[in-house]
């Protein structure tokens, strides 16, 4: 569908271009030049020269405010909050949307600039950049700007401002430089329908002070209409989507604000970069390529992809250049020092549509829910889960990085899963429907001489820490990673499913541990080991709900797929 000939470039200046950003220097401020920040060369690092714009901000204006806001006569439009991402050893984008109460007619027609200032001290005594930045009309009055010109591995403050209006306080971060080993903490999760409960695991994460990043694989909206229970029989009470399907652009629009209205999904955005993808709701139901769920043409599904990744991209704090009425190109690598090449991946938007030769297996107690055998389309390994483009860009990634560990975020489970005793019975919507595919790809990530790989995901609703097969059900074949899948934060596992999952466990070795408690995963990274802790929701429907450490893995460097399943008992204490 789209023509991804080359891996992610960001373009700097176009983003930039949208925010005339200026940049103070890290400590004192003392030595101002007059560097353009789109010229200065970001690898100068936090100590070298930092540029001013003196048309933007006086050089002497150092307070604590922000000189200039620019004029606005509205109600506060900072509803949305604020939010970190992508960052590099320089530098880390920010993100706002301006989103009134009640808009009216003039605001939403008017493109608005805000300022935004960077600070080394919460209370921005430290100011170590500021600028203006667009919050245009055309994106939603949503505002992406690059700081630039930060010290490595360091903690930041940020906020915006438009007349009278100041945002919430943001907390950002820097990656270490190449060349470092500096431990990584970071939360992952995915999947938060609104309406099957609240946000508890982000407001656990939201109060931890030691985690680095947030990594997000998919789902963050639902697309559905209200009152869409699905597979679980239980709801969140006043949390109803409030519009039908969601299917252009005004819609997803609606449905990302009213996600973004949850205090503790904010909460945790405020706290610390996020690293994003996405996964099919953010469009459509278990979308495949242009193949909708429903039976909506290619042509108009097109359209509404292209709509959908718009709004994704206006609500995601994203180091990606802002839409220009193509599909997006997300795919990218995020690294932390030589410790952490995580390369995010788009499982959905260059898939081949899911195999349908397989033979309709029936679970005992359930019947037919999509569950095949293996057929000819999934053993076929040009059967594409990532795309050709796509996978080449990920090994010329792992070839050329010194990560002591590959991470690939990624969205359905790559560890396999059989329903049932005997031969496989697959999910053809997971990479067991890219069986093929998967060994091929395992094959090149080997031979790209790869750190030590781990795969985490999200999509299943349930949480998993699994060895990785080129055949997950050959138990003889060596093991070539490990797979940590995130609770849901608040979508559910089927309930009719919950039954075989004993079961399902029993025929698959190779997945240690199962939940589909709600939560969420935090990882601790050295060059040595990998410690990955599942924390877990009591409560989901209840947003106060206790949320607490249940269980942790341990992976070895060098010893792929051993677990260490050690229980935390007394994980509070
Ligand atoms: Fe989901
Ligand atoms: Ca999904």
């Amino acid at each position: 569908m789209t023509d991804s000939t080359s891996p992610i470039r960001y373009s700097r200046r176009s983003i930039i271009a949208a925010g005339a950003g200026v940049a103070l220097t890290a400590c004192t401020g003392s030595d101002i030049s007059n560097t353009s920040p789109s010229t200065v060369d970001p690898s100068n690092g936090a100590t070298g020269s930092a540029g001013v714009d003196p048309t933007v901000v006086s050089t002497t204006d150092r307070g604590p405010q922000l000189a200039e806001a620019p004029p606005y006569s509205g109600s506060d439009p900072f509803r949305l909050g604020v939010a970190s991402g992508d960052p590099d050893s320089t530098s880390v984008v920010l993100w706002t949307r301006l989103l009134p109460d009640e808009p009216g007619d003039d605001f939403e027609a008017t493109d608005h600039r805000v300022a935004w200032e960077m600070s080394a001290a919460p209370d921005f005594e430290k100011p170590v950049a500021r600028g203006l930045a667009d919050a245009p009309v055309q994106h939603a009055h949503s505002v992406h700007v690059i700081a630039e010109n930060l010290g490595e591995n360091s903690w930041y403050w940020y906020r915006f401002r438009i007349g009278e209006f100041t945002s919430t306080v943001g907390r950002a971060r820097t990656a270490p430089a190449p060349g470092s080993l500096d431990e990584l903490r970071f939360g992952f999760s995915s999947c938060q329908q609104w309406e099957a409960g609240g946000y508890a695991a982000h407001r656990y994460a939201a109060e931890l002070d030691d985690l680095d990043l947030f990594v997000w694989l998919g789902d963050y909206i639902y697309e559905y209409g209200p009152n869409f229970r699905g597979v679980t029989t239980e709801d969140a009470g006043e949390r109803v989507h409030d519009s039908a399907e969601v299917d252009d652009l005004d819609g997803y629009r609606k449905r990302y604000a009213l996600y973004r209205s949850d205090p503790h999904l904010q909460a945790n955005h405020a706290a610390r970069p996020w690293v994003v993808t996405w996964d099919d709701h953010e469009v459509d139901n278990n979308y495949a390529g242009l193949v909708a769920e429903d039976d909506q043409d290619t042509e108009a599904f097109a359209v509404r992809t292209i709509a959908a990744h718009q709004a994704w991209w206006e609500h995601m704090p994203v180091r990606l250049d802002p839409p220009n009425g193509d599909p997006l190109t997300i795919y990218r690598t995020v690294g932390w020092g030589d410790l952490v090449a995580l390369h995010m991946l788009d499982g959905r938007q260059y898939r081949d549509p899911v195999p349908t030769d397989g033979e309709p297996v029936p679970l005992p107690g359930v019947g037919e829910i999509g569950v095949e055998s293996l057929g000819p389309t999934a053993l076929d390994p040009d059967h594409s889960m990532l795309g050709a483009d796509q996978q080449d860009w990920l090994i010329d990634e792992i070839a050329s990085s010194a990560a002591a560990w590959t991470v690939l975020g990624n969205q359905v489970y790559m560890h396999g899963i059989t329903a049932l005793p005997g031969a496989p019975a697959i999910n053809t919507d997971t990479w067991d429907g890219y069986f093929g595919n998967r060994a091929q790809l395992f094959g090149r990530i080997h031979a790209a001489k790869s750190g030590d790989l781990v795969v985490i995901s999200g999509d299943f609703h349930a949480s998993t820490v699994a060895a990785l097969r080129a055949d997950p059900f050959d138990q003889t074949a060596p093991i070539l990673g490990t797979e940590f899948m995130a609770p849901a934060v608040s979508s559910q596992f089927p309930v009719q499913l919950r039954d075989l999952v004993p079961l399902a466990l029993a025929v698959n070795p190779h997945v240690a541990d199962f939940s589909y408690a709600n939560g969420l995963m935090i990882c601790t990274v050295t060059p040595e080991r990998w410690v990955t802790e599942r924390v877990d929701v009591t409560d989901h429907l209840d947003e106060t709900s206790t949320v607490a450490p249940t269980a942790r893995y341990m992976v070895e460097a060098g010893v792929p797929g051993e677990f260490d399943l050690a229980a935390l008992v007394d994980a509070n204490a």
